[in-house]
């Protein structure tokens, strides 16, 4: 369900005028514009970088209104403390126009998951749509270095069929992501998830119940233990997941990976003090 939390409560009564869920509202060529110092910010979040980030722009914005905006899947996100939330899907692009306009948003930043390609297309579009300035958050992604055996791949479904038959995979991609590999009864994956699938995992999978480690010898003993032969993730980038990369590499294994959704055109910053100083 959409909603607040907030330790500043949000306006009841939004005026939505000038914007129309069918198309262009508020102003030609402001996108480029910098943003007034009163000027809203919308951080587009669910993952550590955007909390990063909303915590960095209260420091240096401590009397500028931020909103940190999740999907909602997540039961008890982590967010800043004190930190203005909402919650829930905006109704595709044109929702989300509707909210930057109502909520008189200045800067929206996408700093969203790189393969949520979705809220990334709509970011852009209803940046446009709203006239407001876009900026998307993007940390690089991992690039191959010596030692490592890639496969490097498009999307799930290829990444399936780049297993041979007997592999036992580590699928190291998120329970919402497996459903391409249950059709394979020649493979015996391997998966680990923080909580249990629904619907159950067939039954010559092996389901490990942790979260990821990184510590790259934790991936490692992990991938021993269970007779490992290839790993297959996404090119999620960053340091926090990037462990069972190098265990790996380390161990001459097999790594299937799968490559980033494009990213809509428009600036792009790596890191959050980027983004702060594209801002100031
Ligand atoms: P997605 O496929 O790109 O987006 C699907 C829909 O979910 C969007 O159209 C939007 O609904 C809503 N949505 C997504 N992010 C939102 C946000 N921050 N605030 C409000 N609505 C949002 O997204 P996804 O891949 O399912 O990811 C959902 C969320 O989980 C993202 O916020 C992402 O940062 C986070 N996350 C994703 C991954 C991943 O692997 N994809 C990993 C870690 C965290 P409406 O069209 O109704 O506006």
């Amino acid at each position: 369900m959409p909603g607040f939390s907030a330790s500043a409560p949000p306006k009841a009564d939004v005026d939505t005028a000038g914007v129309t869920p069918d198309g262009p509202a508020v102003a030609d060529g402001a996108a480029n514009d910098r943003p007034t110092p009163q000027a809203t910010i919308l951080v587009l979040g669910g993952t550590a970088d955007a909390n990063a980030l909303v915590r960095a722009l209260r420091q240096r914005w401590p009397e500028r209104r931020i909103i940190l905006s999740l999907a909602g899947r997540t039961r008890e996100p982590q967010v800043p403390d004190h930190a203005e939330t909402r919650i829930g899907g905006f109704g595709g692009a044109e929702g989300l126009a509707v909210f930057l306009a109502a909520e008189s948003v200045g800067v929206l930043l996408d700093a969203t998951h790189p393969f949520a390609a979705g809220i990334a297309r709509n970011a852009a579009k209803a940046a446009d749509i709203a006239g407001v300035r876009r900026l998307k958050m993007l940390r690089p992604a991992w690039q191959l270095v010596e030692g490592d055996r890639w496969t490097k791949v498009s999307c799930l479904a290829e990444a399936c069929r780049a297993l041979p038959a007997g592999a036992r995979p580590f699928l190291a991609l998120g329970r919402q992501h497996l459903s391409p590999f249950t059709r394979r009864s020649d493979i015996r994956p391997l998966a680990r998830m923080i909580e249990p699938p629904e619907p159950a995992l067939p039954e010559s999978w092996t389901l490990v119940l942790a979260r990821p480690s990184s510590d790259r010898r934790a991936e490692a003993a992990l991938m021993r233990e269970h007779d490992v032969t290839h790993l297959v993730t996404r090119n999620a980038g960053g340091a926090a997941s990037y462990a069972k990369v190098e265990a790996a590499r380390e161990m001459g294994l097999p790594v299937v990976m799968i490559a980033r959704p494009q990213t809509p055109e428009g600036a792009v910053c790596e890191t959050v003090e980027d983004v702060v100083s594209a801002l100031g």
